[in-house]
């Protein structure tokens, strides 16, 4: 039997190569690194797995620092000996270790390992990820084109992407209404024929809301295909009255990290559609959200943490399997100088679903090596 032989963690930071804004602050900007915690599982026959962290505590607790010292502190010793193929049993005894409690219990570190494991079954067994999990439905993923920052250089930025050939950009939004209408007109006059997908990132209450809303209908944007996340990720109450009023469908990404978040969402009629990430809630759980979503005619959106290689490919690989109703917005390829895998093949805005054993990537020792930091714990 295949047993667990040793777990490593690669504390990373990646150069961006264009900054990257949101209403939480900086993602990342040149100068200004992406925390990427790097998991290396090894089986016993020398198969090695890999995954991803992408750590940005302005966006979610968890820290470069506390997900190495979960993995290697806690996560680590409960793995080893264990059988790679026991995901069932791996992931329950991950959640008793590092417990939800409201909330996930640290899904970041918990999403990145079990990619690692994904990738060791994929190589065990001859198969790529997307046929462990009952197979791709298409054999390329078309991505979103994220818009941050001041509106002029967006809109030069969204014309140069449309050139590639996105069509469907991701515009964040700030929190103030006359800014934001703005940010959304320009981009959407500089790319006449794209749909638009705005996102708040919790910037808003569901009164200041209005205005923006407001404004919206005044200037006929109607391409714009939704409004994720206006308001803070515990307010659901309103959510509830945005959706009851707004014209424009509203989208959940930081209110939902797992299915027992998705079906309070759904009992309160607060949402119109989900976002779904790997970081939040791994293969496993991303598929049990998208059984429950589809029981109740909850359609699908799909981004990411702007991850590396190995997290936009193990994001590959899972959302080709599911009915995702728009471009997805797994973004890293356009804001990371490397993204430190090989064999990834893009044409435009489609990357194609790699086919080979595992994430079906090259991970490049070397780009760890460069990229590669001590912490201070
Ligand atoms: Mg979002």
């Amino acid at each position: 039997m295949l047993t667990i032989r040793s777990v490593e963690a690669y504390p990373l930071k990646i150069p961006y190569v264009r900054p990257f804004v949101l209403s939480r602050g900086v993602v990342g900007k040149p100068g200004i690194p992406g925390d990427h915690l790097y998991v290396r599982i090894e089986a016993s026959d020398g198969t090695v797995g890999w995954g991803e962290a992408r750590l940005m505590h302005t966006w979610m607790y968890e820290t470069l620092e506390s997900a190495y010292t979960s993995l290697v502190n806690y996560i680590a010793p409960v793995l080893k000996g264990m059988d790679p193929f026991s995901l069932n049993l791996i992931l329950r005894r991950l959640d008793k270790l590092l417990t939800p409690v409201v909330s996930s219990g640290q899904p970041f570190i918990k999403s990145a390992v079990e990619t690692a494991l994904f990738d060791i079954i994929g190589k065990a067994t001859g198969q790529p990820i997307h046929r462990l999990i009952g197979g791709r439905i298409s054999d390329y993923v078309e991505l979103s084109a994220m818009m941050s920052g001041d509106p002029e250089a967006m809109a030069d930025y969204a014309r140069e992407m449309a050139s590639k050939g996105y069509r469907c950009f991701k515009v964040k939004i700030m929190g103030d209404p006359v800014e934001d209408v703005e940010r959304l007109k320009i981009v959407s006059e500089a790319v006449p024929d794209a749909t638009i997908w705005a996102d708040a990132n919790q910037a808003y209450t569901s009164y200041s809301i209005r205005k923006l809303l407001n404004f919206m209908e005044d200037m006929d944007i109607k391409r714009v295909i939704c409004l994720e996340q206006p308001v803070p990720t515990w307010d659901y109450e309103g959510l509830k009255r945005i959706v009851s009023k707004s014209s424009i469908p509203i989208a959940v990404d930081e209110s939902m990290f797992s299915h027992y978040d998705l079906i309070k969402l759904i009992s309160a009629n607060a949402l119109d559609l989900i976002v779904l990430k790997l970081a939040k809630s791994g293969i496993t759980g991303n598929l049990k959200i998208a059984a429950l979503a589809e029981a109740a005619g909850i359609d699908l959106f799909a981004s990411g943490m702007t991850e590396s290689g190995v997290g936009f490919t193990a994001s590959v690989h899972l959302f080709s399997t599911l009915p995702i109703a728009a471009p997805i917005d797994i973004n890293g390829p356009q804001f990371l100088e490397s993204l430190i895998v090989d064999g990834l093949e893009f044409e435009g805005a489609k990357v194609k679903v790699p086919d080979k054993p595992g994430l079906g990537v090259k991970v490049r020792e070397d780009k760890i090596e460069e990229y590669r930091v001590e912490l201070k714990l």
